[in-house]
Formats: structure tokens, sequence, C-alpha cells
């Protein structure tokens, strides 16, 4: 009996050393991974890229209700995080987005702004278009007056005084409406110029648009790869990202390929799933079962 146990942990200890297994894989059916190396320009630590892991295995489980994966520091397979240019074509990108986005926000803000202004201006129009109104009728009594003064012989001291009178404040109000009607002009020419501006933001935010586009459209990389003995990552936009596409890799060191299902986790490329609150689909449970 004595010499069977030595045999069994010979056997273990060949396998732990031939194959670079941690002892409790051996005896393990859940697939053991551990972290290997990490550029710090991901500028994510160790214990963070364990926590996202573990939210990427727990997606698995929860689809399946079973224990597929465990961290495990002497374990073969490595999670290991490689920068190279997807990653900061990545930032790029990202930074890019955001200022498209600021200057949105900023345009949106300057319309609003603009509109204001022109309904100011159109009140300011209806006012001045009022007092000329009142102003036109004045004149026209005058020109009644006068007309009819002339027509009844002429005008005594009195009336010509009173019309004296009239004629000053007529002056005097259309040199108000001038005024008026200057500092109105002064008003539209200055609105014209925000108008002017607002629509330059305009073209210049739809010109950065195209850019971009032209720049990113298209682009999907392989954020990640599996390879048998690690798992490579080399992209991500976001934590959520990373945890699907640490899922993904996981699925294929699960012996899972890609499916055609663009919602599932075993789509070639993450883009249409549902980032912030994803759930295996029936497509990966599928593949899962049939392996
Ligand atoms: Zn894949």
């Amino acid at each position: 009996m004595r010499w069977l146990i030595l045999i069994v942990v010979f056997a273990v200890m060949y396998i732990y050393l031939k194959t670079d297994h941690s002892i409790d894989e051996v005896f393990d059916s859940r697939i053991h991974y551990k972290i290997g190396q990490i550029d710090p320009r991901f500028q994510l630590s160790e214990q963070e890229i364990i926590a996202l892991s573990q939210q990427a295995t727990r997606i698995w489980e929860d689809g399946t209700a079973k224990s597929w994966f465990v961290y495990d520091p002497k374990a073969g397979l490595s999670l290991n995080f490689i920068y190279d240019e997807r990653q900061a074509e990545t930032l790029i990108r990202l930074n890019q987005l955001e200022q498209i986005e600021q200057t949105q926000q900023r345009h949106a803000v300057e319309q609003r702004h603009l509109q204001d202004q022109q309904k100011q201006l159109d009140d300011s129009l209806l006012h001045l278009q009022q007092q000329q109104a009142d102003f036109q009728q004045r004149l026209d009594q005058y020109n009644t007056m006068v007309q009819q003064i002339n027509q009844n012989g002429g005008a005594t001291a009195e009336q010509r005084s009173g019309l004296e009178q009239y004629k000053q404040n007529l002056q005097q109000q259309q040199l108000q409406l001038q005024q008026a009607i200057d500092t109105h002009n002064f008003n539209v020419e200055h609105i014209n110029q925000n108008v002017d501006s607002v629509n330059q933001m305009h073209q210049q935010v739809n010109q950065h648009i195209e850019t971009y586009n032209q720049r990113f459209h298209g682009r999907l990389f392989h954020k990640g790869e599996f390879d048998g003995k690690r798992i490579n990552i080399y992209e991500f936009e976001s934590k959520q990202d990373l945890v699907l596409t640490l899922a993904h890799e996981f699925g294929h060191a699960l012996g899972l390929a890609h499916n055609q299902d663009p919602k599932a986790l075993m789509y070639p490329f993450l883009k249409q799933q549902d980032m912030m609150n994803f759930k295996l689909q029936p497509a990966d449970i599928l593949m899962l079962q049939q392996r």
C-alpha cells in the first residue's frame, strides 16, 4: 500500500514539474489562471486585474450556474497585458472622441444663447415698428393740421406757436426713433457675427467628426488572444470593455470557437453586445454544451 501512495505522490510531482501547473490544478476541473506580465502603461494594478478577471469569469458562472475558472497564482495559464500600437491608437481615439463631444456641447450652448439673442431682437424689432407707426401717425396729424390751416387762410399767431411746438416734439421723437434704429442695427450686426462664429464652430465639429471617421472607421482589432498557455490582452476602451474581452478569451480557453450571433460573447468582435449588463447568450451556452 505504501508504495502505491509513493507512486501517486511521484506522479503528481511529475505532472506538477513537467506541465508547469499547480497541484491544485491537477485535481480541479476548473481552469486555473494567474496574472502574468502587465505593461504599466495600461495603468492597472494586479489587484484591479484580478478583480476584473473575476467579473469576467462570473459571466460564465452566472450564465451556466457552474464555476469554470479560478484565480491561482501558481496556475499554468496566465493573463498578460501587452501594450502596443493598438492601445496607443485607442487612447488617441477616445481622446479625440471626448474633444468632439466637448465641442458639440459648447456649440449647443452657443446656439441656445444665439436663439435667445434672436428672440430679443425680434421683440426689439416689433417695438421699433410700433414706435415708427406712432411717429407716422403724429406726422400725418401734423400735416393734416397744416393743410387745414392753410385752406382756412393761414395760421393765427397762437396756431403758429402751437404748430411750432408740435413740430419740435415730432423732431425730438424722430431723433429718438433714429437712435433706437441705430441701436437695433448695431445689435443685428453683433448677432450676425455670432451667427457666423456659431456656424464656423458647427463646421469645425463636422470637420473633426469627418477626420475622426476617416481615421478610425472600421477599426476592429483583435483585442486579445488565447494561445493555449496565455491570454494576451492588447486593447480595451473601458473597464467594462475589458471585462467582456477577458470573458471572450476565457471562452476560447474553455475550447470555444467564434459564433455568428453579434450579441453573443463569442462573436469575433465586441460591438453590439450589451456592455453594461452583459449576460451569456443562448448561442454561447449552446457552444459550451456542444463542446
Ligand atoms: Zn476570439
